[in-house]
């Protein structure tokens, strides 16, 4: 999981414990008062004072203990009849729905009812005695009837003293908490949002940033920086681990330069003194004064300096490409370099079979030295590594690119391929490798500088393009460069050339 996601989810899940224990602290609240209530209610319902008292009073609160402004005191007759004796109501007919043979020794919750013909729903029995008017009723003024924490206490003579307390304090206290809960949680979201955005534009975003520069490092980008403008303030983690990336691909970049600086100096440097001996050897070889053993001395060094020279021209190709990429390009017609190829193949390699098939008008924009040296070197290595009677295929073809890949819509398909030995699994990955050989002997006295495959893989890459390798457990080898199409403004058409699909 993300970084961002999982502050995401702290947050989230920090809201939604604020909201329950909003939600907890309510429901305490009001159990808490209720509590508070229901222990006047059945303290009143249990004294005996009062009972004795509401047992002889017909109405009014003379003789009634002080402090019951909130509470309603009644007394319910044997008969059904109410008679109310104390009310907070402003419905003088309002009581607590009690039925007359209920003794509530603890409070419960009770609707009220009203007498009169004002109802809001017709339960015409109701009629103000025994409660029975549905929750929400209206009493006389037309206010819904509140609801009340009850209780009773049995009067001597056998009626009912009904003690009771509205809870309208209670749900106006919830009310207020309820409103002070609901702003102290709009502050905690938005204060949360701001702490998200926050850690966001400070923290995580520039990582995102970085990786995407790493990424972009690590894909062969060695320019790629991270701006100090997407840093932020200097003095966050992410701004100094973003200097940090910066100075390390800087000095990586130098680095680097400066090997392929050497390489290239030595290479050149070394290419004068192999010419000369080159030179001295070959003056000496044939030179009939000098022994036998010594001219075949002189033969070996001539053919060591050569594959020597061979090896420092590649690899002072392949620092400039790294360097310098392509000094030129210009509109390379692809199916004539490879119907050009494949002649000269036929000559320099009598002992294979060579095939093709390349589509006509294939054309890239590059340096067609490059790529002519690229197809070449493929061609080569087949010939090279294949045994004698292989067949060797030229292909050429434009297929559709990459979605979302840079450059032309679609790419010039080279390929090479044989039916010689193959490659086996675990060198596929590395071919493309600088010097990396599969059969290191075999190839270096097969004159190969293990420089060549690389070269192709670094000028495919100079185009913008790739090389890649099959081979499957049959034996057999597929080399293919992808290179980016270019499609030429229509010109007058020349007469286009058939396919060549040959085999000789
Ligand atoms: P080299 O100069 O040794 O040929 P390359 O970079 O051209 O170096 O090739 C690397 C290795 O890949 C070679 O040593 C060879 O073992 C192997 N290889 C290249 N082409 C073929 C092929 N067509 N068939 C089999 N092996 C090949």
């Amino acid at each position: 999981m993300t970084l961002r996601r999982r502050v995401r989810w702290a947050v989230a899940v920090l809201l939604v414990a604020v909201m329950a224990s909003g939600v907890a602290v309510l429901g305490l609240y009001r159990r808490t008062l209720l509590r508070q209530v229901d222990t006047q209610v059945t303290a009143l319902a249990a004294s005996p004072r009062l009972i004795v008292q509401v047992g002889r009073l017909d109405t009014g609160r003379q003789g009634l203990p002080a402090g019951l402004a909130e509470v309603y005191v009644g007394r319910l007759a044997a008969d059904g009849t109410w008679t109310t004796l104390l009310t907070p109501f402003a419905d003088p007919a309002t009581h607590p729905k009690v039925a007359v043979d209920e003794v509530l020794t603890t409070a419960v919750g009770r609707g009220t009812t009203t007498a009169g013909p004002v109802r809001t729903s017709g339960d015409a029995s109701a009629g103000g005695t025994t409660g029975t008017s549905p929750s929400g009723a209206s009493n006389a003024a037309g206010s819904p009837a509140p609801t009340v924490r009850v209780a009773t206490g049995r009067l001597p003579n056998g009626s009912l003293a009904v003690v009771a307390v509205p809870t309208t304090r209670v749900e106006a206290a919830l009310d207020r908490l309820r409103l002070l809960l609901a702003v102290v949680g709009i502050v905690v979201i938005a204060v949360a949002a701001l702490l998200l955005w926050w850690v966001e534009r400070l923290g995580l975003a520039p990582i995102t940033r970085m990786t995407a520069v790493a990424d972009a490092i690590t894909a062969g980008d060695s320019a790629a920086r991270v701006d100090p403008a997407d840093l932020g303030s200097e003095a966050t983690e992410a701004a100094r681990l973003g200097r940090a990336l910066n100075a390390m691909a800087d000095a990586t970049s130098a680095s680097a330069a400066r090997l392929e600086r050497f390489v290239a100096d030595a290479s050149h440097e070394l290419r004068t003194p192999l010419t000369t001996l080159r030179g001295y050897a070959a003056l000496h070889r044939d030179d009939a004064a000098v022994p036998e053993a010594t001219r075949d001395a002189l033969r070996r060094i001539e053919s060591e300096a050569g594959r020597m020279g061979r090896l420092v021209d590649a690899l002072l190709e392949l620092t400039t490409l790294d360097e310098r990429g392509l000094t030129h390009r210009e509109p390379v017609d692809v199916s004539a370099l490879l119907a050009d190829i494949v002649s000269d193949l036929r000559v320099l390699a009598p002992g294979h079979e060579v095939a093709s098939d390349i589509a006509p008008g294939l054309v890239v924009l590059g340096d067609r030295d490059r790529i002519t040296q690229a197809v070449t070197g493929l061609t080569s290595n087949a010939a090279r590594h294949t045994p004698s009677g292989s067949t060797i295929t030229v292909r050429g073809m434009a297929e559709p690119g990459e979605p979302g890949a840079a450059g032309a819509g679609s790419v010039v398909r080279i390929e090479v391929a044989d039916d010689g030995p193959g490659i086996p699994a675990e060198h596929l990955a590395r071919v493309f490798d600088r010097f990396h050989r599969v059969d290191g002997s075999r190839s270096s006295a097969r004159g190969g500088t293990g420089l060549g495959l690389a070269l192709v893989a670094a000028i495919a890459r100079a185009h913008g393009g790739s090389a890649t390798v099959e081979s499957g457990p049959g034996g057999g080898a597929r080399f293919a460069v992808t290179l980016p199409a270019v499609t030429l403004p229509a010109a007058p058409a020349p007469a286009a050339p058939a396919p060549l699909a040959d085999s000789r």
